[in-house]
């Protein structure tokens, strides 16, 4: 996302507390932030011609959350300049990633701007994968769990891949480059811990645990012998589970 990063290069930001908001908001369209003064909606974009604008975000929001819905409305700006701009997002802005919509367009900006490549990739490297890892990374950058989770896939070397439900429904499944199995569509299987969560035997993993490779992997109906790791965690923000799924053993024969 060549966009973010231009924003970057621009302030010569060097770490991520560089990363200010306030002064990218300005820089880009002189957009002052301001909090509260929203109801239904999470963030919002108002844009008055060259004179600038305003960036609205709910009051009560955790911190890295504040962050990335701003970041994800100067997405907007930058990328969706429009005469009069005027967005409101709720929180299923927040969770379209890989379609071609302008909400995806914005999350993936608001991703890089957060976590570039440039400071985040090498972070990546070394941690063992858990949404313990991800949430730390999170911390580091102020930004969210969602889009730190899908960053991670994105730039880490370890067989991961994300899966994102909703309900029993598994929605979407970035996977790392070296991830290479189909992961299953449709609904979650009851034998993953995800799929216990939601049938109420059990809670968020809360760390790395085993499932059968075949509760998450299409291509292993048959495999009865080997496992998965997964770490599992229902985000009632977003209303979605996440899962991080890793390969520790390689499973090619
Ligand atoms: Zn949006």
């Amino acid at each position: 996302m060549a966009a973010a990063h231009k924003q970057l290069h621009d302030l010569l930001v060097q770490s991520s507390e560089e990363i200010d908001l306030d002064t990218i908001a300005w820089q880009v369209g002189r957009l002052r932030i301001e909090d509260g003064g929203l109801e239904s909606s999470e963030g919002r974009i108002v844009v008055l011609g060259r004179s600038g604008g305003t960036i609205r975000v709910k009051q009560g929001m955790n911190p890295g959350r504040r962050r990335f819905t701003i970041a994800h409305e100067i997405g907007h700006f930058v990328l969706h300049p429009t005469a009069g701009l005027e967005k409101s997002d709720t929180s299923s802005s927040f969770t379209v990633w890989k379609d071609a919509s302008e909400e995806a367009e914005a999350n993936l900006f608001a991703a890089e701007l957060l976590m570039p490549e440039f400071l985040f990739k090498a972070r990546c490297r070394g941690p063992v994968p858990s949404l313990t890892t991800i949430d730390k990374l999170g911390a580091d950058f102020q930004t969210s769990t969602m889009a730190t989770a899908f960053q991670y896939v994105n730039y880490t070397n370890e067989q991961v891949a994300l899966v994102v439900s909703e309900g029993n429904q598994i929605r979407w499944f970035p996977r790392a480059k070296d991830f290479w199995p189909r992961i299953r569509t449709g609904v979650l299987h009851p034998y993953s811990a995800a799929g216990e969560r939601l049938a109420g035997k059990a809670g968020d993993t809360g760390k790395m645990v085993r499932a059968p490779v075949y509760a998450w992997l299409a291509d292993f109906e048959n495999d009865q012998e080997r496992d998965i790791m997964e770490d599992s965690r229902y985000l009632d923000w977003y209303d979605r589970t996440v899962t991080l799924l890793w390969m520790k053993e390689d499973l090619s024969d």
